[in-house]
Protein backbone atom coordinates (compact mmCIF):
# COMPACT_ATOMS: atom_id res chain seq x y z
CA UNK A 1 0.00 0.00 0.00
CA UNK A 2 1.22 3.34 -0.60
CA UNK A 3 -0.22 7.06 0.82
CA UNK A 4 -0.85 9.28 -2.06
CA UNK A 5 -1.10 13.29 -1.18
CA UNK A 6 -3.39 15.92 -2.58
CA UNK A 7 -2.63 19.51 -0.43
CA UNK A 8 -2.83 18.07 2.66
CA UNK A 9 -5.51 15.20 2.53
CA UNK A 10 -3.69 11.82 2.47
CA UNK A 11 -5.52 8.23 1.67
CA UNK A 12 -4.80 4.97 0.75
CA UNK A 13 -4.44 2.34 -2.37
CA UNK A 14 -2.48 -0.33 -3.98
CA UNK A 15 0.60 0.41 -5.70
CA UNK A 16 0.77 -0.61 -9.42
CA UNK A 17 -1.65 1.22 -10.74
CA UNK A 18 -2.20 1.84 -14.06
CA UNK A 19 -2.19 5.90 -14.43
CA UNK A 20 -1.19 5.36 -18.07
CA UNK A 21 -4.95 4.67 -19.15
CA UNK A 22 -8.16 3.18 -18.27
CA UNK A 23 -8.35 0.41 -15.57
CA UNK A 24 -9.99 -2.65 -16.17
CA UNK A 25 -14.10 -2.06 -15.56
CA UNK A 26 -14.47 -4.41 -13.04
CA UNK A 27 -18.33 -4.03 -13.45
CA UNK A 28 -19.24 -6.20 -15.94
CA UNK A 29 -22.55 -6.33 -17.89
CA UNK A 30 -23.90 -9.27 -19.66
CA UNK A 31 -25.09 -9.92 -23.12
CA UNK A 32 -25.03 -7.47 -25.61
CA UNK A 33 -26.23 -4.05 -24.80
CA UNK A 34 -27.90 -2.26 -27.16
CA UNK A 35 -27.65 1.26 -26.19
CA UNK A 36 -26.70 3.89 -27.70
CA UNK A 37 -25.90 6.98 -25.39
CA UNK A 38 -24.07 6.19 -21.82
CA UNK A 39 -25.39 8.40 -19.34
CA UNK A 40 -23.32 10.06 -16.34
CA UNK A 41 -24.94 7.77 -13.48
CA UNK A 42 -25.83 5.02 -15.97
CA UNK A 43 -25.22 1.13 -16.10
CA UNK A 44 -27.12 0.87 -19.32
CA UNK A 45 -30.75 -0.87 -19.85
CA UNK A 46 -31.52 -4.35 -20.45
CA UNK A 47 -31.18 -5.58 -23.65
CA UNK A 48 -34.50 -5.88 -25.64
CA UNK A 49 -36.17 -3.41 -23.52
CA UNK A 50 -39.37 -2.34 -25.00
CA UNK A 51 -39.04 1.27 -26.54
CA UNK A 52 -42.23 3.18 -24.58
CA UNK A 53 -42.70 6.87 -26.90
CA UNK A 54 -43.08 9.45 -23.88
CA UNK A 55 -46.17 11.81 -23.85
CA UNK A 56 -43.62 14.96 -23.40
CA UNK A 57 -45.09 18.07 -21.88
CA UNK A 58 -42.49 20.59 -22.47
CA UNK A 59 -42.69 24.34 -21.01
CA UNK A 60 -42.71 26.65 -24.32
CA UNK A 61 -41.70 29.04 -22.35
CA UNK A 62 -38.45 27.71 -21.88
CA UNK A 63 -37.29 27.21 -25.33
CA UNK A 64 -35.65 30.54 -26.91
CA UNK A 65 -36.93 32.46 -29.44
CA UNK A 66 -33.80 30.18 -32.08
CA UNK A 67 -35.27 26.73 -30.32
CA UNK A 68 -31.62 26.83 -28.82
CA UNK A 69 -31.86 25.51 -25.16
CA UNK A 70 -28.02 25.15 -23.52
CA UNK A 71 -26.77 25.64 -19.86
CA UNK A 72 -29.47 28.88 -19.27
CA UNK A 73 -32.06 26.19 -19.53
CA UNK A 74 -31.03 24.29 -16.70
CA UNK A 75 -32.81 23.76 -13.62
CA UNK A 76 -29.86 25.00 -11.00
CA UNK A 77 -30.44 29.12 -11.88
CA UNK A 78 -34.13 28.87 -11.14
CA UNK A 79 -33.22 27.51 -7.67
CA UNK A 80 -31.18 30.56 -6.24
CA UNK A 81 -31.98 32.81 -4.48
CA UNK A 82 -31.24 36.50 -5.91
CA UNK A 83 -28.51 37.18 -4.04
CA UNK A 84 -26.39 33.74 -5.08
CA UNK A 85 -27.99 35.11 -8.88
CA UNK A 86 -26.08 38.43 -8.27
CA UNK A 87 -23.11 36.81 -7.02
CA UNK A 88 -22.58 35.17 -10.93
CA UNK A 89 -22.60 38.63 -12.34
CA UNK A 90 -19.84 40.11 -9.61
CA UNK A 91 -17.84 43.13 -10.76
CA UNK A 92 -19.00 42.89 -14.07
CA UNK A 93 -16.52 44.51 -16.69
CA UNK A 94 -14.45 46.07 -13.60
CA UNK A 95 -10.80 45.03 -12.70
CA UNK A 96 -10.44 46.34 -9.23
CA UNK A 97 -6.88 45.62 -9.08
CA UNK A 98 -4.62 45.48 -12.09
CA UNK A 99 -1.90 43.88 -10.33
CA UNK A 100 -3.01 41.05 -8.50
CA UNK A 101 -0.93 38.74 -6.73
CA UNK A 102 -2.45 35.42 -8.77
CA UNK A 103 -5.10 36.16 -11.38
CA UNK A 104 -7.55 32.98 -12.08
CA UNK A 105 -9.00 32.75 -15.51
CA UNK A 106 -12.25 31.36 -16.13
CA UNK A 107 -15.45 31.27 -13.72
CA UNK A 108 -16.32 27.99 -13.54
CA UNK A 109 -16.07 25.60 -10.88
CA UNK A 110 -12.69 24.80 -11.30
CA UNK A 111 -11.79 28.47 -11.52
CA UNK A 112 -13.86 29.23 -8.95
CA UNK A 113 -12.73 26.40 -6.18
CA UNK A 114 -9.28 27.71 -7.39
CA UNK A 115 -9.19 31.43 -6.54
CA UNK A 116 -11.24 30.45 -3.30
CA UNK A 117 -8.54 27.84 -2.36
CA UNK A 118 -5.72 30.78 -3.32
CA UNK A 119 -7.23 33.07 -1.20
CA UNK A 120 -7.92 30.51 1.37
CA UNK A 121 -4.30 29.72 1.50
CA UNK A 122 -2.78 33.50 2.24
CA UNK A 123 -1.57 33.97 -1.48
CA UNK A 124 -2.14 37.25 -1.51
CA UNK A 125 -4.27 39.62 -3.56
CA UNK A 126 -6.42 37.09 -5.76
CA UNK A 127 -8.62 38.32 -8.97
CA UNK A 128 -10.89 35.89 -10.82
CA UNK A 129 -11.54 37.44 -14.41
CA UNK A 130 -14.69 35.51 -15.98
CA UNK A 131 -15.79 36.33 -20.02
CA UNK A 132 -19.45 35.93 -19.61
CA UNK A 133 -20.73 35.08 -16.30
CA UNK A 134 -19.58 32.52 -13.43
CA UNK A 135 -21.24 29.14 -14.00
CA UNK A 136 -21.62 29.74 -17.96
CA UNK A 137 -19.73 26.97 -19.56
CA UNK A 138 -20.52 23.41 -18.76
CA UNK A 139 -20.34 24.28 -15.02
CA UNK A 140 -24.13 25.55 -15.02
CA UNK A 141 -25.30 22.52 -16.75
CA UNK A 142 -24.05 19.50 -14.86
CA UNK A 143 -25.87 16.98 -13.20
CA UNK A 144 -23.85 17.73 -10.05
CA UNK A 145 -23.05 14.14 -8.75
CA UNK A 146 -19.74 14.03 -6.85
CA UNK A 147 -19.84 9.73 -6.83
CA UNK A 148 -16.77 8.40 -6.52
CA UNK A 149 -17.23 5.22 -5.70
CA UNK A 150 -19.39 3.66 -9.13
CA UNK A 151 -16.32 5.22 -10.95
CA UNK A 152 -14.50 2.83 -9.36
CA UNK A 153 -15.69 1.25 -12.48
CA UNK A 154 -14.57 3.19 -15.08
CA UNK A 155 -11.90 5.48 -13.95
CA UNK A 156 -8.00 4.72 -13.41
CA UNK A 157 -7.21 4.45 -9.53
CA UNK A 158 -5.18 7.68 -9.23
CA UNK A 159 -8.04 9.17 -10.75
CA UNK A 160 -10.80 7.50 -8.17
CA UNK A 161 -7.81 8.74 -5.38
CA UNK A 162 -8.40 11.92 -6.32
CA UNK A 163 -12.27 11.88 -6.66
CA UNK A 164 -12.63 10.38 -3.25
CA UNK A 165 -10.13 13.34 -1.67
CA UNK A 166 -12.11 15.82 -3.74
CA UNK A 167 -15.55 14.86 -1.98
CA UNK A 168 -13.81 14.84 1.33
CA UNK A 169 -13.36 18.28 0.82
CA UNK A 170 -16.43 19.65 -0.55
CA UNK A 171 -17.79 17.83 2.82
CA UNK A 172 -14.93 20.59 4.41
CA UNK A 173 -16.15 23.13 2.36
CA UNK A 174 -19.79 22.64 3.19
CA UNK A 175 -18.83 23.15 6.94
CA UNK A 176 -16.16 25.87 6.27
CA UNK A 177 -17.77 27.85 3.82
CA UNK A 178 -20.41 30.76 5.27
CA UNK A 179 -24.01 29.04 4.70
CA UNK A 180 -22.19 25.95 3.33
CA UNK A 181 -21.96 25.43 -0.57
CA UNK A 182 -25.26 23.44 -0.96
CA UNK A 183 -23.69 19.37 -0.62
CA UNK A 184 -26.44 17.05 0.01
CA UNK A 185 -25.49 13.83 0.63
CA UNK A 186 -27.07 10.40 -0.40
CA UNK A 187 -26.74 6.79 -1.75
CA UNK A 188 -26.36 5.60 -4.95
CA UNK A 189 -27.97 2.35 -6.36
CA UNK A 190 -27.08 1.03 -9.39
CA UNK A 191 -29.06 -1.91 -11.22
CA UNK A 192 -27.85 -4.42 -13.39
CA UNK A 193 -29.65 -5.24 -16.13
CA UNK A 194 -30.09 -8.96 -15.61
CA UNK A 195 -29.50 -11.19 -12.74
CA UNK A 196 -26.02 -11.64 -12.02
CA UNK A 197 -25.16 -9.44 -14.19
CA UNK A 198 -22.36 -7.67 -11.74
CA UNK A 199 -18.67 -8.93 -11.69
CA UNK A 200 -18.38 -10.70 -8.20
CA UNK A 201 -14.98 -8.74 -7.09
CA UNK A 202 -16.69 -5.80 -5.82
CA UNK A 203 -14.99 -3.34 -3.52
CA UNK A 204 -15.51 -3.44 -0.19
CA UNK A 205 -18.10 -0.20 -0.58
CA UNK A 206 -20.66 -1.73 -2.37
CA UNK A 207 -23.22 -3.41 -0.82
CA UNK A 208 -25.34 -6.33 -2.71
CA UNK A 209 -28.85 -6.12 -3.19
CA UNK A 210 -31.14 -9.10 -4.19
CA UNK A 211 -34.01 -8.54 -6.32
CA UNK A 212 -36.13 -8.58 -3.10
CA UNK A 213 -34.09 -5.71 -1.85
CA UNK A 214 -33.85 -2.90 -4.81
CA UNK A 215 -37.89 -3.98 -5.01
CA UNK A 216 -37.80 -2.56 -1.33
CA UNK A 217 -35.76 0.16 -2.56
CA UNK A 218 -37.67 1.01 -5.55
CA UNK A 219 -41.33 -0.08 -6.11
CA UNK A 220 -42.68 -0.36 -9.08
CA UNK A 221 -39.70 -1.50 -11.60
CA UNK A 222 -40.80 -2.66 -14.75
CA UNK A 223 -38.67 -5.67 -13.53
CA UNK A 224 -36.83 -8.08 -11.11
CA UNK A 225 -33.06 -6.84 -10.89
CA UNK A 226 -29.62 -7.35 -8.76
CA UNK A 227 -28.52 -3.85 -7.87
CA UNK A 228 -25.47 -2.49 -5.84
CA UNK A 229 -25.89 -0.18 -3.07
CA UNK A 230 -23.22 2.83 -2.18
CA UNK A 231 -24.05 4.77 0.93
CA UNK A 232 -22.49 8.51 1.66
CA UNK A 233 -22.13 9.91 -2.25
CA UNK A 234 -23.41 13.41 -2.74
CA UNK A 235 -24.75 16.16 -5.05
CA UNK A 236 -25.12 19.63 -5.49
CA UNK A 237 -26.46 22.60 -7.31
CA UNK A 238 -23.61 23.43 -9.10
CA UNK A 239 -24.52 27.20 -9.31
CA UNK A 240 -25.01 27.51 -6.14
CA UNK A 241 -21.61 25.60 -5.03
CA UNK A 242 -19.98 28.82 -7.52
CA UNK A 243 -22.08 31.46 -5.92
CA UNK A 244 -20.96 30.43 -2.64
CA UNK A 245 -18.16 29.93 -3.13
CA UNK A 246 -17.35 33.17 -5.46
CA UNK A 247 -19.16 35.15 -2.70
CA UNK A 248 -16.09 35.10 -0.34
CA UNK A 249 -13.26 35.75 -2.73
CA UNK A 250 -12.02 39.61 -2.73
CA UNK A 251 -11.72 40.71 -6.29
CA UNK A 252 -14.19 39.28 -9.32
CA UNK A 253 -14.53 40.66 -12.67
CA UNK A 254 -17.24 38.79 -15.03
CA UNK A 255 -17.83 40.34 -18.28
CA UNK A 256 -13.59 40.31 -18.87
CA UNK A 257 -12.59 38.33 -21.14
CA UNK A 258 -8.35 37.15 -21.55
CA UNK A 259 -7.13 37.56 -25.22
CA UNK A 260 -3.26 37.37 -25.11
CA UNK A 261 -0.46 37.11 -22.73
CA UNK A 262 2.98 38.40 -22.70
CA UNK A 263 6.10 36.41 -21.93
CA UNK A 264 9.60 37.62 -20.99
CA UNK A 265 12.03 34.83 -20.22
CA UNK A 266 10.12 32.26 -18.39
CA UNK A 267 7.31 34.10 -16.81
CA UNK A 268 4.05 35.83 -17.94
CA UNK A 269 4.68 39.16 -17.66
CA UNK A 270 1.23 40.70 -18.98
CA UNK A 271 -2.49 39.09 -19.73
CA UNK A 272 -4.12 41.55 -21.98
CA UNK A 273 -8.00 41.40 -21.31
CA UNK A 274 -11.17 42.90 -23.07
CA UNK A 275 -11.12 45.70 -19.93
CA UNK A 276 -7.07 46.45 -20.26
CA UNK A 277 -4.00 45.02 -19.24
CA UNK A 278 -3.45 42.85 -15.88
CA UNK A 279 0.09 42.44 -14.54
CA UNK A 280 -0.22 39.22 -12.35
CA UNK A 281 2.18 37.89 -9.67
CA UNK A 282 1.09 34.20 -11.02
CA UNK A 283 -1.55 32.76 -13.25
CA UNK A 284 -3.89 30.05 -13.40
CA UNK A 285 -6.05 29.50 -16.57
CA UNK A 286 -8.87 27.35 -15.87
CA UNK A 287 -10.73 27.63 -19.21
CA UNK A 288 -12.49 24.34 -19.68
CA UNK A 289 -10.89 23.43 -22.56
CA UNK A 290 -7.75 24.32 -22.81
CA UNK A 291 -6.67 28.23 -23.00
CA UNK A 292 -5.66 29.31 -26.78
CA UNK A 293 -4.24 32.76 -25.89
CA UNK A 294 -2.19 34.93 -28.49
CA UNK A 295 1.24 34.87 -27.27
CA UNK A 296 0.28 31.81 -24.95
CA UNK A 297 3.18 28.80 -25.96
CA UNK A 298 0.79 26.03 -25.05
CA UNK A 299 -1.04 23.65 -27.93
CA UNK A 300 -3.05 20.41 -26.01
CA UNK A 301 -5.34 18.36 -28.01
CA UNK A 302 -9.15 18.23 -26.56
CA UNK A 303 -12.45 17.58 -27.94
CA UNK A 304 -15.66 18.74 -26.39
CA UNK A 305 -18.40 15.66 -25.87
CA UNK A 306 -22.23 16.99 -25.62
CA UNK A 307 -24.54 15.62 -22.80
CA UNK A 308 -28.57 16.16 -22.39
CA UNK A 309 -29.84 16.71 -19.21
CA UNK A 310 -33.49 17.10 -18.02
CA UNK A 311 -35.96 17.38 -14.89
CA UNK A 312 -39.75 16.67 -14.66
CA UNK A 313 -41.99 17.70 -13.09
CA UNK A 314 -42.19 16.51 -9.56
CA UNK A 315 -42.58 12.66 -9.97
CA UNK A 316 -45.85 10.08 -8.27
CA UNK A 317 -42.22 7.84 -7.45
CA UNK A 318 -39.91 8.03 -4.58
CA UNK A 319 -36.17 7.18 -5.34
CA UNK A 320 -33.24 6.31 -2.76
CA UNK A 321 -30.96 9.31 -3.76
CA UNK A 322 -29.58 8.57 -7.09
CA UNK A 323 -30.71 5.32 -9.33
CA UNK A 324 -28.52 4.52 -11.95
CA UNK A 325 -29.38 4.33 -14.99
CA UNK A 326 -32.62 5.71 -14.26
CA UNK A 327 -32.57 9.45 -12.14
CA UNK A 328 -31.29 11.48 -9.26
CA UNK A 329 -34.83 12.68 -7.18
CA UNK A 330 -34.23 16.04 -6.70
CA UNK A 331 -36.06 18.79 -4.79
CA UNK A 332 -39.93 18.57 -5.00
CA UNK A 333 -39.56 15.09 -6.42
CA UNK A 334 -38.50 16.44 -9.33
CA UNK A 335 -36.27 13.67 -11.09
CA UNK A 336 -32.70 14.48 -12.77
CA UNK A 337 -32.07 12.32 -15.79
CA UNK A 338 -29.66 11.80 -18.84
CA UNK A 339 -26.12 13.28 -18.44
CA UNK A 340 -26.04 11.30 -22.28
CA UNK A 341 -22.76 11.35 -24.41
CA UNK A 342 -23.47 12.74 -27.43
CA UNK A 343 -20.37 12.31 -29.48
CA UNK A 344 -19.99 14.11 -32.32
CA UNK A 345 -22.84 16.39 -31.93
CA UNK A 346 -21.52 19.87 -32.15
CA UNK A 347 -24.61 21.61 -32.21
CA UNK A 348 -25.38 23.62 -29.24
CA UNK A 349 -29.54 22.76 -29.51
CA UNK A 350 -31.10 20.35 -27.66
CA UNK A 351 -31.86 17.69 -29.72
CA UNK A 352 -35.76 16.71 -29.17
CA UNK A 353 -34.61 12.81 -29.87
CA UNK A 354 -32.38 12.87 -27.38
CA UNK A 355 -34.93 14.16 -24.47
CA UNK A 356 -37.37 11.74 -26.14
CA UNK A 357 -35.29 8.25 -25.29
CA UNK A 358 -34.41 9.45 -22.14
CA UNK A 359 -37.36 9.70 -21.17
CA UNK A 360 -38.16 6.12 -22.74
CA UNK A 361 -35.68 5.04 -20.82
CA UNK A 362 -36.80 6.27 -17.36
CA UNK A 363 -41.01 4.79 -18.54
CA UNK A 364 -39.29 1.33 -19.85
CA UNK A 365 -37.69 1.15 -16.20
CA UNK A 366 -40.03 2.71 -14.28
CA UNK A 367 -43.93 2.49 -15.48
CA UNK A 368 -45.31 4.81 -13.36
CA UNK A 369 -43.58 7.36 -15.10
CA UNK A 370 -45.01 7.12 -18.46
CA UNK A 371 -46.50 10.09 -19.40
CA UNK A 372 -44.26 12.73 -16.86
CA UNK A 373 -44.05 16.14 -17.93
CA UNK A 374 -40.66 17.60 -18.31
CA UNK A 375 -40.19 20.70 -16.60
CA UNK A 376 -36.74 21.46 -17.59
CA UNK A 377 -34.21 20.49 -20.32
CA UNK A 378 -30.93 21.68 -21.52
CA UNK A 379 -27.28 20.36 -22.77
CA UNK A 380 -23.97 21.64 -22.69
CA UNK A 381 -20.16 20.25 -23.64
CA UNK A 382 -17.67 18.48 -21.39
CA UNK A 383 -14.06 19.37 -22.00
CA UNK A 384 -11.80 16.35 -22.63
CA UNK A 385 -8.81 15.38 -23.65
CA UNK A 386 -7.98 12.46 -25.17
CA UNK A 387 -7.40 10.07 -22.28
CA UNK A 388 -9.88 11.66 -20.49
CA UNK A 389 -7.97 12.97 -17.91
CA UNK A 390 -7.71 16.45 -16.85
CA UNK A 391 -4.48 18.50 -17.19
CA UNK A 392 -3.62 19.50 -13.24
CA UNK A 393 0.09 21.05 -14.44
CA UNK A 394 2.34 24.59 -14.50
CA UNK A 395 2.36 25.57 -17.77
CA UNK A 396 5.50 24.26 -19.74
CA UNK A 397 8.37 26.50 -19.60
CA UNK A 398 7.01 29.21 -17.38
CA UNK A 399 7.68 29.67 -13.83
CA UNK A 400 4.26 31.53 -13.35
CA UNK A 401 1.41 29.88 -15.56
CA UNK A 402 -0.46 26.96 -14.08
CA UNK A 403 -3.37 25.56 -15.82
CA UNK A 404 -6.21 22.96 -15.35
CA UNK A 405 -8.54 21.84 -18.19
CA UNK A 406 -10.27 19.08 -19.71
CA UNK A 407 -12.08 17.74 -16.35
CA UNK A 408 -14.72 16.22 -18.88
CA UNK A 409 -17.33 14.23 -16.51
CA UNK A 410 -15.93 14.65 -13.07
CA UNK A 411 -15.45 18.80 -13.07
CA UNK A 412 -17.67 19.48 -10.40
CA UNK A 413 -16.30 16.59 -8.25
CA UNK A 414 -12.70 17.14 -8.59
CA UNK A 415 -12.85 21.10 -8.44
CA UNK A 416 -11.92 21.36 -4.44
CA UNK A 417 -8.89 18.41 -4.45
CA UNK A 418 -7.62 20.41 -7.71
CA UNK A 419 -7.51 23.66 -6.43
CA UNK A 420 -5.97 22.43 -3.24
CA UNK A 421 -3.12 20.48 -5.20
CA UNK A 422 -2.63 24.36 -7.28
CA UNK A 423 -2.62 26.55 -4.22
CA UNK A 424 -0.40 24.38 -2.71
CA UNK A 425 2.16 24.76 -5.80
CA UNK A 426 1.59 28.43 -6.57
CA UNK A 427 2.48 29.02 -2.80
CA UNK A 428 6.21 26.93 -3.47
CA UNK A 429 4.34 23.57 -2.06
CA UNK A 430 6.02 21.42 -5.30
CA UNK A 431 3.56 19.67 -7.71
CA UNK A 432 1.05 16.44 -6.56
CA UNK A 433 2.11 12.99 -6.58
CA UNK A 434 2.12 11.39 -9.66
CA UNK A 435 2.82 14.66 -12.06
CA UNK A 436 2.76 12.84 -15.04
CA UNK A 437 -0.73 11.51 -14.61
CA UNK A 438 -1.93 15.09 -14.58
CA UNK A 439 0.76 16.41 -16.83
CA UNK A 440 0.37 18.95 -19.64
CA UNK A 441 3.09 17.29 -21.45
CA UNK A 442 2.02 14.15 -21.40
CA UNK A 443 0.60 14.55 -24.72
CA UNK A 444 3.56 15.13 -26.63
CA UNK A 445 4.81 11.73 -27.34
CA UNK A 446 1.09 11.03 -28.79
CA UNK A 447 1.54 14.41 -31.00
CA UNK A 448 4.74 13.10 -31.76
CA UNK A 449 3.11 9.88 -32.99
C1 LIG B 1 -24.26 16.98 -19.23
C2 LIG B 1 -23.13 17.09 -18.25
C3 LIG B 1 -23.24 16.50 -17.01
C4 LIG B 1 -22.19 16.59 -16.09
N1 LIG B 1 -22.33 16.01 -14.87
C5 LIG B 1 -21.33 16.08 -13.97
C6 LIG B 1 -21.48 15.52 -12.68
O1 LIG B 1 -22.51 14.96 -12.34
N2 LIG B 1 -20.43 15.60 -11.83
C7 LIG B 1 -19.26 16.21 -12.16
O2 LIG B 1 -18.34 16.23 -11.33
N3 LIG B 1 -19.09 16.76 -13.38
C8 LIG B 1 -20.10 16.71 -14.29
N4 LIG B 1 -19.95 17.26 -15.53
C9 LIG B 1 -18.64 17.81 -15.90
C10 LIG B 1 -18.46 19.22 -15.42
O3 LIG B 1 -19.55 20.01 -15.81
C11 LIG B 1 -17.18 19.82 -16.00
O4 LIG B 1 -16.10 18.93 -15.89
C12 LIG B 1 -16.81 21.10 -15.24
O5 LIG B 1 -17.92 21.95 -15.19
C13 LIG B 1 -15.66 21.80 -15.90
O6 LIG B 1 -15.47 23.01 -15.20
P1 LIG B 1 -14.46 24.09 -15.69
O7 LIG B 1 -14.47 25.19 -14.70
O8 LIG B 1 -13.16 23.46 -16.05
O9 LIG B 1 -15.06 24.57 -17.09
P2 LIG B 1 -16.27 25.56 -17.39
O10 LIG B 1 -17.40 25.36 -16.50
O11 LIG B 1 -16.53 25.45 -18.86
O12 LIG B 1 -15.66 26.98 -17.05
C14 LIG B 1 -14.66 27.59 -17.82
C15 LIG B 1 -14.98 29.07 -17.84
O13 LIG B 1 -13.89 29.77 -18.41
C16 LIG B 1 -14.43 30.87 -19.12
N5 LIG B 1 -13.43 31.29 -20.08
C17 LIG B 1 -12.98 30.57 -21.15
N6 LIG B 1 -12.05 31.28 -21.82
C18 LIG B 1 -11.91 32.46 -21.14
C19 LIG B 1 -11.10 33.62 -21.36
N7 LIG B 1 -10.25 33.70 -22.39
N8 LIG B 1 -11.20 34.65 -20.49
C20 LIG B 1 -12.07 34.58 -19.43
N9 LIG B 1 -12.86 33.51 -19.19
C21 LIG B 1 -12.78 32.46 -20.05
C22 LIG B 1 -15.69 30.31 -19.75
O14 LIG B 1 -16.59 31.35 -20.09
C23 LIG B 1 -16.21 29.40 -18.66
O15 LIG B 1 -17.17 30.04 -17.84
C24 LIG B 1 -21.00 17.24 -16.45
C25 LIG B 1 -20.91 17.88 -17.69
C26 LIG B 1 -21.96 17.81 -18.58
C27 LIG B 1 -21.84 18.52 -19.89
Amino acid sequence: MVTRRYGDVSFWSSPGSPCGGRSTPRIAIRGAVPYHQLTEIAAPLAAGEPACPPRLRTQAGRITEDGVMTVSSAIWRDQLTDTERATLGRGDGVIADPRPDVLVVGGGILGVATAAACHQAGLGSVLLIETGRLGAGATGGATGLLIPEPHQWSDPEPFVDLERASLERWRDLEEAVPGGVGLIELDWIGLAPHPGGFAAHQPPAVEWLSPGQVEHFIPGLARSMEGALIRRQARLNPLRAVARLAAGLPAVATGVAATAVTVRGDRVTSVATSAGDIQPGAVVFATGQPPVLDGLPLRLPSVRVKGHLLVTEPAPVRLPGIVAPIATQIEDGRLLAGGTFDVGDESPAVQPEVIESIMAGLAATLPALRGLGIAYQWCCFRPRHPDRRPVIDRVPGLENAWLTSGHFRTGILNAPMTAAVLARWIGGGGPPVEPATWSASRFESRAGR
